[in-house]
């Protein structure tokens, strides 16, 4: 990165994460660090103004001035201070949540393309780990005190030493050799700091050995891996994993932190030769009578906070540039766009409910893949219509369905709704006509209420009759708090445990609930026993009622009630018709899956 680009990350930080999250932090801190700063200095001058009045025999007055300066100044900075600690310390709470509550926002804004990234999830693993780790914004933080605190150090110091470097008494060449001195040091610190931080660098670089240990512990501490881990006994082969990873991680922190302790001598040894070179200069000018007794206690002390100011800002050079690269990683991850074009025509609502959908020559591959998900995909169907889509695991089934729902855009060819491109419809309206259940639903630890109407707010009434059609109804009657009962233990330890297919009817009841035009179910019986599939079949009907169903079943018996079928293979539409007409092309996939099945189910 260049000089400007350090910069420009760093005021975008200061901005961004600073004063736009929580502005009364930010003046706080400044304050707080400029003050801790400026105390330290007010004792250092009055007390050499009070030793040259003593040794000069000044009036008393004179002296209790001095004295009530010091300790009026002080006692009165101090007040300020602490109130501005206080400050600080109240509001840096909020900081730290904005942030993290900063990435909840960021993962539900982008697209669901995204989301399924993984390299998007590996850069978002990588941030807020670093973030823990104390890169970002404590860094941050820590280092716009840093520089406030030491640049009004350096700026004090330097207005009260400036008179000593200008002493007949101290040669040209002692001078020329003290000011070299502190850029030696100056530069000593940056340059190991620099390579110091270099070489932790590529300790995060290495992703993987990271994130083992974060998968390590998922894998170990998640009740459901913990069934697999013990009836496969992988207990060994886990902690044999496990223990040589981390290992292998450790050795690699003891080496790099044995480099950066050699890294940090040459700046001590220099840093040592000056303070005793500048004592040297001030013996000097002491005995040559160049200074008063006063001063010279006022210039030792000036001094030397001087160089330890520098110092730091010596030290923090190097963390500010470092920290800049984790900030640039930050920032990529949150100025990721959400790429879905959003349209902005309303989803007409037609009396007549006479919508057509047609997918248009749609193709389709997966961000980051070279395979084509769905091939020169074309359908139509209207509202009221049943479709069934069967074929293989991997034909692209569920991906057909994504597309629809707007998960993904087609790369190619276009998906219409009544003639028009759906990606011109406004986003959120056009989602909110589909009604799905997914394979790989989520159900959320709220009350059933809220779970079943996607919302705090809900019509138990409704509630009720969605989960009855879904064939939830007798457990639900069952159950004293009704719809206020709390689905699994998150939130409440006598919260409702369920089995997979229960979970499956609630995700069924939850599509109903939202009443939309379109209900598309990817395998919505996969997980019920016989009894509640085969109802779930013979009250399909009347569930989807005069709704348009997108139904993918493994089971073909259960696509017979369906308007039309659709057969996938390998991403493409092979087949479409009635059940009897698709049976009868011997030769067609859909024949050779039904007799397959046939034959398992009648051995
Ligand atoms: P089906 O629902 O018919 O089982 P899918 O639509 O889930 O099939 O998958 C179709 C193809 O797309 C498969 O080859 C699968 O590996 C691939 N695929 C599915 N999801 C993703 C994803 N998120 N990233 C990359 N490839 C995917």
């Amino acid at each position: 990165m260049t000089l400007w680009e350090h910069c420009r990350i760093f005021h975008r930080a200061v901005k961004e994460l600073c004063y736009r999250m929580e502005k009364r932090y930010t003046i706080a801190m400044v304050l707080d660090a400029f003050l801790g700063a400026v105390i330290g200095y007010v004792p250092i001058y009055f007390s050499a103004r009070l030793i040259d009045a003593l040794y000069e025999r000044r009036p008393l007055e004179t002296l209790v001035l001095y004295v009530a300066l010091t300790v009026g100044l002080v006692f009165g900075l101090r007040l300020l201070h602490t109130y501005v600690v206080s400050v600080k310390q109240i509001s840096e709470e909020n900081i730290y949540r904005k942030e993290q509550w900063g990435y909840s926002e960021k993962a539900m804004e982008l697209s669901y393309a995204s989301i399924e990234d993984p390299e998007v999830d590996r850069l978002r693993y990588r941030i807020q780990k670093e973030s823990q780790t104390g890169y970002n914004l404590y860094y941050l933080h820590r280092l716009i005190e840093d520089f406030t605190r030491e640049f009004t150090s350096v700026l004090a110091s330097i207005a009260l030493v400036s008179s000593f470097f200008v002493l007949p008494e101290i040669s040209l060449l002692a001078r020329l050799a003290m000011l070299g001195g502190v850029f030696l040091t100056l530069a000593v610190h940056i340059v190991c700091t620099n390579i110091s931080q270099k070489i932790n660098r590529g300790l995060w670089d290495n992703v993987d050995m990271n994130i083992w240990g974060e998968q390590f512990s998922d894998y170990v501490e998640d009740y459901g891996s913990g069934k697999d881990i013990r009836l496969f006994a992988m207990e060994d082969f886990l902690a044999e994993e496990a223990y040589r990873r981390e290992f292998d991680y450790c050795r690699h922190t003891v080496e790099i932190s044995c480099r950066q302790a050699l890294l940090t001598i040459p700046g001590i040894v220099l840093e040592n030769v000056l303070k005793y070179g500048v004592y040297a200069c001030l013996i000097v000018a002491a005995l040559a009578g160049g200074i008063t007794v006063g001063s010279i206690a006022k210039y030792v002390s000036c001094i030397m906070l001087l160089l330890s100011a520098l110092q730091r800002i010596a030290g923090d050079i190097p963390l500010w540039m470092e920290n800049n690269h984790y900030l640039k990683r930050y920032f990529s991850y949150f100025d990721i766009p959400n790429e879905m074009y959003r349209g902005t025509l309303t989803v007409e609502k037609r009396d007549d409910n006479d919508y057509q959908v047609e997918f248009r020559d749609v193709s389709f591959r997966y961000p980051n893949t070279q395979e084509y998900a769905l091939r020169h995909v074309n359908l139509k169907f209207k509202i009221g219509e049943k479709l069934a889509i069967v074929g293989q695991n991997g034909s692209g089934k569920t991906t057909f369905i994504k597309l629809l729902c707007r998960l993904y855009d087609p790369c190619e060819g276009e998906i219409l709704l009544n003639g028009v491109n759906i990606q011109k419809y406004d986003y959120d309206e056009y989602l909110s006509i589909f009604s799905v259940v997914f394979q790989d639903f989520q159900l959320f630890d709220f009350r059933l209420g809220e779970v079943v109407a996607s919302g705090r707010r809900f019509d138990a009434k409704k509630v009720r009759e969605c989960l009855e059609k879904a064939n939830f109804g007798e457990r639900f009657r069952e159950l004293p708090r009704g719809a206020e009962t709390y689905l699994y233990k998150g939130f409440d330890q006598s919260g409702l445990e369920i089995s997979g297919g229960e979970a499956q009817k609630i995700a069924l009841a939850r599509a109903l609930y939202r009443d939309a035009p379109f209900i598309l179910l990817d395998e919505p019986t996969a997980a019920l026993d016989p009894i509640s599939e085969y109802e779930v079949y013979s009250n399909f009907n009347s569930i989807s009622g005069d709704k348009t169903a997108v139904y993918i079943s493994h089971r073909l018996a259960s696509c017979r009630f369906c308007d039309k079928i659709a057969v996938f293979d390998k991403g493409r539409i092979v087949q479409v018709g009635k059940h009897e007409e698709l049976v009868r092309e011997t030769d067609g996939k859909y024949h050779e899956l039904w007799t397959a099945q046939a034959q398992y189910y009648a051995g």
